[in-house]
């Protein structure tokens, strides 16, 4: 065993200021602290109160659609030609994808606090319909951050969010785009502190929103670990694989697997046109600095500006990533590859036409890297790739590029 795997058999980042290792903290106006102090109260509180995890855990299961399905991929294992592949079916979960097991938990918390106005963020417009659809269920006002010009190109998630009663406002600055209507989100919340609750999309933004989403998303790796008991007699698998923007659903799936130094985790960042062009592999080309309450690894020019990321998939195109994940990559506990858009469009057809499910563009980051990873593994090796979500969003998308 190598040092970073013996330091990490006892891992329990983040320490009590939100710091994993350097990264992380809460770089917020002041105004803000008594309100981060509130949220991470009420969730230690909430967590270790059982009516409050009973309460999670039943919308998990009446509402999600959990436990979701974990599904011997034997088709595609047989192209790959080495390890057995299952899927993690986050593609099953209502809205089609793991943000809702995160919404759920937060707007749990918001209720639990006497909050009456639900704010978000929204880059593609998944999370803000994973907001939308959760401030519905429990009655609640909600307004939706989103750059104008993701407003444009994603018309039809901002006729969900509308139909789903939310107000959505377009963030008219800068590039327009997920940073923006992140930075017009803090804004409001700034304004609004006591009746307002701002529900973060991923393990991103200050402290104690990465250590609280991904207590929400562990419920993936969770079940990855009942299912494998079930499945296949065993206790641990040999790797898990998942794509990362924010880092929400690759956590989620690590979390309940990470002092088990014999499992090898894969996180999948998006290269976009290729790490020498337009890009949104943060862990992977990034330096380290502060964005949106939180220091990480980002996408910036030499005078700190954020630089634009790009990738295919909406959901993986965000020039920062979550703190722990830098830190994951610092401890060589986590190993980060890239995959481009146009590797990613082969994951895409590679499982629909293998498997008959088609996953989201996001997700075929995933998919294309195991051609790389299975290289590496015994013949028999469990392998469980996240499937975070299906495709049916990224229909034209795919159509545009074939
Ligand atoms: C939003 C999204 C992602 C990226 O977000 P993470 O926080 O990195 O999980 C990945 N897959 C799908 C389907 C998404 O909607």
């Amino acid at each position: 065993m190598n040092q970073s795997a013996r330091e990490t058999l006892n891992y329990n980042a983040p320490d009590e200021n939100g710091r994993f290792g350097p990264y992380g903290g809460a770089f917020v106006p002041e105004i803000l602290i008594p309100e981060l102090r509130a949220v991470q109260a009420a969730f230690e509180e909430s967590w270790t109160d059982s009516e409050f995890r009973n309460e999670y855990l039943n919308l998990l299961r009446t509402y999600v659609g959990r436990p979701t399905a974990l599904t011997f991929a034997e088709r595609l294992s047989n192209e790959l030609g080495r390890g057995k592949i299952f899927l993690k079916r986050e593609d099953l979960c209502h809205t089609g994808a793991h943000k809702i097991n995160n919404t759920i938990g937060q707007i749990l918390l918001a209720c639990k606090m006497g909050k009456t106005r639900i704010i978000a963020e929204t880059g593609a417009g998944q999370h803000g319909v994973a907001t939308a659809t959760v401030a519905a269920k429990f009655g609640l006002q909600c307004i939706v951050y989103m750059g104008a010009e993701d407003m444009e190109r994603q018309a039809l998630n901002v006729a969900r969010m509308q139909l789903l009663g939310a107000e959505v406002r377009a963030a008219t600055s800068g590039s327009q785009t997920l940073k923006d209507a992140t930075n017009e989100a803090i804004r409001d919340w700034v304004s609004n502190p006591t009746d307002t609750f701002y529900i973060i999309g991923s393990v991103v933004g200050p402290h104690p929103y990465p250590m609280m989403v991904r207590t929400f998303h562990s419920i993936i790796g969770e079940e990855v670990q009942d299912q494998l008991i079930n499945i296949a007699d065993i206790e641990t698998p040999d790797v898990l694989v998942a794509c990362v923007g924010g880092g929400s659903n690759a956590i989620g799936l690590f979390y309940p697997f990470i002092n088990s130094p014999e499992v090898q985790m894969y996180g999948i960042e998006a290269a976009g046109e290729g790490l020498d062009g337009r890009h949104a592999a943060t862990l992977t080309r990034g330096t380290v600095g502060v964005l949106h309450g939180a220091m990480s690894y980002l996408l910036q020019d030499h005078d700190g500006q954020i630089t634009l990321a790009h990738s295919v998939s909406a959901g993986l195109d965000y020039p920062g990533v979550g703190p722990e994940h830098s830190w994951l990559k610092d401890l060589g506990r986590v190993t980060y590859l890239t995959e481009t858009d146009e590797s990613a469009l082969r994951g895409v057809s590679l499982l629909s036409k293998t498997e008959g499910i088609i996953p989201a563009l996001e997700t075929a980051h995933a998919i294309a890297a195991l051609e790389k990873i299975v290289a590496n593994v015994e013949h028999d090796s469990i392998i469980v790739v996240n499937c975070s979500g299906r495709g049916d969003k990224d229909m034209q998308t795919i159509l545009n590029h074939t």
